[in-house]
């Protein structure tokens, strides 16, 4: 339960968690069981139920931070910096000078990778790119709509 202070002020503990790590998110949870036990009072049904609204919660808190994200990096655009798909579902954060450069993991990606840009007060050296150019940069090092300037490619 959290704390309460004399001024009526909730006071949560500061965990130092670092949110690069995989397993971060297992520790956290861990913590958060060993300080909150379920209440054997309470029913199941009402404790799924109550889970449910928290996951609710914490899903549309996840799309909050997604939209910010995208829409610091993309000037409120919305759409891919190389070939301006405007597809929401389409987009996605691009390493400008690849991972290596920031020593992200693979794993780091996603809703971590939004709350890292968050917390790092929006770095420079990322972009909004679709999954397309996104792909595309990272196996070839640019993107095939650049290098061919609006032409197809075909099989040969
Ligand atoms: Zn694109
Ligand atoms: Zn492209």
């Amino acid at each position: 339960m959290p704390k309460y202070a004399k001024d009526g002020v909730r006071q949560y503990k500061k965990r130092n968690i670092d949110w690069s790590k995989p397993d971060s998110e297992k520790n956290y949870r861990k913590i958060y069981y060993e300080e909150n036990p379920r209440d054997p009072k309470v029913s199941l049904d009402q404790y799924y139920k109550n889970q449910k609204n928290i996951l609710k919660r914490m899903k549309a808190s996840r799309e909050k931070d997604r939209l910010t994200v995208m829409n610091h990096y993309s000037d409120g655009k919305l759409e891919c910096d190389c070939c301006g798909e405007q597809n929401y579902m389409f987009l996605t954060i691009n390493h400008d000078e690849g991972r290596k450069k920031w020593n992200h993991p693979h794993s780091l990606n996603g809703h971590k990778l939004y709350r890292w840009l968050i917390k790092n007060n929006f770095p420079k050296g990322f972009s909004v790119k679709c999954f397309n150019c996104n792909i595309a940069e990272g196996l070839y090092g640019f993107c095939i709509h650049k290098k061919l300037d609006g032409k197809k490619v075909l099989p040969k």
